[in-house]
């Protein structure tokens, strides 16, 4: 018997909450900490900080890791980037949620005319600023940001016709942002947007969550004329593959890897992930998760 497994003290450990929205998984992630920074309750969830030995810093929201130092980039350019190469000229954009600043930073790598990101939860913001300044790298403070603290459901009410890209960074459907993958939601997430215009979701583990990702798959082909699902392995993510869904004003299948292939050669942004590659690859489905689509 390893003597290891019967005597790791449970106290140096944090076990991710196994409550996972539409999980079926019955896993639990167990990450072995290094330093506790921050816990505390904000008016919408419980927040936490933590340092981790293998993912470096976490932000976890009622005990569901959001981010990690180690493999943001992934998630975020995954979110971010699919939709701004994909957008022939994206000068408008929204981030629904995105509190870390993740999303932000990726989104100001582009040379567009402003984005607003509209986080419920200032709390996040302010605490995402101070304890994980290495994700959002200054992006607060760029004066093409603007950020407002409001529920995503109501700001997007009041915009008809005006963005160009709008990425909805969110926590898993409980909570605040329960109502936010609705069939109504989408619908004036699609109002809120210009000609071929086009929005990018978090749309859940396809391991963990698969009746939420075809759900929100569903509901975006339904309501857009082009939909794309693409697969992502965000090891901090329970392990998973997760899923990124796009749905577009625009005719996606005209888009050619040529298109992606110029902007790219021509943007020479700095990413870890995302290329005209994996905009393709990650695209291909296994036959077993294209039956469950
Ligand atoms: N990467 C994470 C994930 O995949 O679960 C999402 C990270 S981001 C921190 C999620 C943010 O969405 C949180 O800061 C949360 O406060 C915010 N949020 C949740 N519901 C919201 C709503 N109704 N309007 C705006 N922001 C919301």
């Amino acid at each position: 018997m390893n003597k290891n497994y019967t005597c790791f003290k449970k106290s140096q450990w944090y076990f991710e909450n196994p409550e996972v929205p539409f999980d079926i998984s019955d896993i639990m992630i167990g990450f072995k900490i290094k330093k506790k920074l921050y816990s505390g309750k904000s008016q919408f969830q419980k927040i936490e900080f933590f340092d981790v030995y293998y993912y470096g810093r976490v932000l976890a929201l009622d005990g569901i890791v959001q981010t990690s130092e180690k493999d943001e980039f992934i998630y975020h350019e995954m979110l971010c980037q699919v939709p701004m190469f994909l957008h022939k000229n994206p000068k408008r954009v929204l981030i629904v949620g995105g509190g870390d600043g993740g999303s932000l930073e990726e989104i100001l790598k582009h040379k567009i005319e402003k984005v607003w990101m509209v986080e419920i939860d200032k709390k996040v913001i302010e605490l995402s600023q101070k304890y994980l300044p290495s994700i959002s790298k200054g992006a607060f403070s760029d004066k093409r940001a603007e950020v407002v603290v409001e529920d995503g459901k109501e700001f997007i009410k009041r915009h008809e016709d005006f963005f160009d890209v709008i990425v909805l960074d969110l926590s898993d459907p409980g909570g605040p942002a329960k109502d936010l993958i609705s069939l109504n939601f989408y619908k004036r997430v699609k109002k809120a947007l210009r000609k071929n215009g086009m929005v990018s979701i978090q749309s859940g583990s396809f391991t963990c969550q698969p009746e939420l990702v075809r759900t929100i798959f569903k509901r975006v082909r339904k309501i857009f004329p082009s939909a794309e699902i693409r697969r992502a392995v965000v090891p901090s993510y329970q392990a998973g593959e997760y899923s990124f869904t796009v749905g577009s004003k625009a005719n996606l299948k005209k888009i050619t890897v040529k298109d992606i292939e110029r902007k790219y050669k021509k943007l020479k942004l700095n990413l870890g992930y995302y290329s005209p590659e994996i905009h393709f690859i990650s695209k291909i489905l296994p036959k077993y998760l294209k039956e469950k689509m």
